[in-house]
């Protein structure tokens, strides 16, 4: 019942004024390697995350090692809390975000913001980054030489952030992190464990906004993140969100 009265918040809190139809998926648990979250996930105490980052961007924003580089209007580096538990990773910019060079700031990003907010975080609590960092023209897939060629680039923040959990956001992102060709509705509703990183695939909001009935399905892997991090990390319980307080 109380999972019930979430949802109906979660709901209200993006925008649904009519239940979607629940969604019922079953799924296996495999687990499947990928070369796209780092091994072993340690961390360079020393390393200023911050100033790294800042070095990161900057050769992003230069950065002409795809074809991307070449159409893109600015590159989207990433944006939020570089010592969070909880990082997303969406598939490429869109049109809104080339042009203003911060993630999921479109309408999907609208939405993207208000799920964070269902579990009772907010974005600066969270970072959110894509597999790739330029825009594909015409918001196509990255191609498979486009991805690998920027790959460096987020297996460095996966690697400095650390996070606990990573929730990818649609197929293509899930694919790639998973190293796998399962459909999305195969792939979400349960963590894959890659290298120690608990990897929840779910619906890309982009999609929500075109099938309303995926956000049940979304709710209820949202839960799953939030009850994880509620037991595992004190990201609930920090209001600074210094390093230092961070348990692992
Ligand atoms: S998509 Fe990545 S690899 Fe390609 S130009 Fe942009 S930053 Fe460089």
């Amino acid at each position: 019942m109380k999972d019930e009265v979430n949802y109906l918040h979660f709901l209200k809190e993006i925008g649904v004024d009519t239940i979607p139809r629940p969604l019922a998926v079953q799924l296996k648990d495999a687990l499947a390697p990928s070369s796209f979250v780092p091994s072993p996930p340690t961390r360079e105490t020393a390393v200023d995350l911050a100033a790294r980052f800042k070095e990161m961007a900057a050769q992003v924003a230069a950065c002409a090692k795809c074809g991307l580089g070449k159409t893109r209007n600015k590159a989207v580096f990433g944006a939020g809390n570089i010592e969070t538990d909880l990082m997303f990773i969406g598939e490429g910019p869109g049109f809104d975000e080339d042009q203003q060079g911060i993630p999921f700031v479109g309408r999907a990003g609208q939405l993207l913001t208000k799920i964070i907010n269902a579990i009772e975080l907010d974005r600066k609590d969270v970072y959110i980054t894509n597999i790739v960092k330029c825009r594909p023209p015409g918001n196509r897939d990255p191609l498979p030489e486009e991805a690998a060629a920027c790959h460096p680039y987020l297996a460095e923040q996966i690697r400095l952030i650390q996070p606990k959990i990573i929730c990818t956001l649609g197929r293509h992102a899930s694919q790639v992190i998973l190293n796998t060709t399962e459909s999305i509705s195969r792939l979400r509703g349960r963590f894959h464990i890659i290298n120690g990183i608990r990897v929840m695939p779910t619906y890309h909001p982009a999609y929500l906004l075109r099938n309303p009935g995926g956000k049940r399905p979304v709710w209820e892997d949202m839960q799953k993140i939030r009850d994880y991090l509620k037991e595992n990390s004190d990201m609930y319980q920090r209001n600074g969100h210094g390093r230092d307080n961070r348990s692992r």
